[in-house]
């Protein structure tokens, strides 16, 4: 499962950070995944719940917020956002030669911990 990756760095990354401010605990984690992350979120909130046993992250509370594609349309030159990989159409003149500029990565934006 793939998303079990990226909940093994997301506790990797997290209980690193909080080792280096001598937390104990982490309470809460807070990410953004991108609309071309090929992510699954449901799949990795529940990934989370399950591999969090006894780790820092044991009490954490993940909060996952979606970003949508933003994408560059080279023939009008516009910019415009998706919320799925499929559509990468240009909304404007309806070319397909657009260009991600973001939205495929996965970010952690916040650790609260204790
Ligand atoms: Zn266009």
């Amino acid at each position: 499962m793939h998303e079990a990756s990226i909940v093994q760095e997301i506790i990797d990354i997290t209980t690193e950070q909080a080792k280096q401010n001598n937390a104990h605990k982490i309470l809460e984690v807070e990410i953004t995944v991108g609309a071309g992350a090929m992510i699954e979120t449901d799949l990795l909130a529940s990934a989370f719940d399950v591999m969090k046993n006894e780790t820092m992250l044991e009490e954490a509370i993940l909060k996952i917020n979606k970003a949508n594609l933003k994408l560059h349309c080279l023939n009008c030159g516009k910019i415009f956002e998706s919320d799925r990989m499929i559509s990468m159409e240009c909304p404007y003149c309806h070319s397909f030669e657009t260009v991600i500029e973001s939205g495929r990565e996965m970010l952690i934006n916040k650790i609260i911990a204790e």
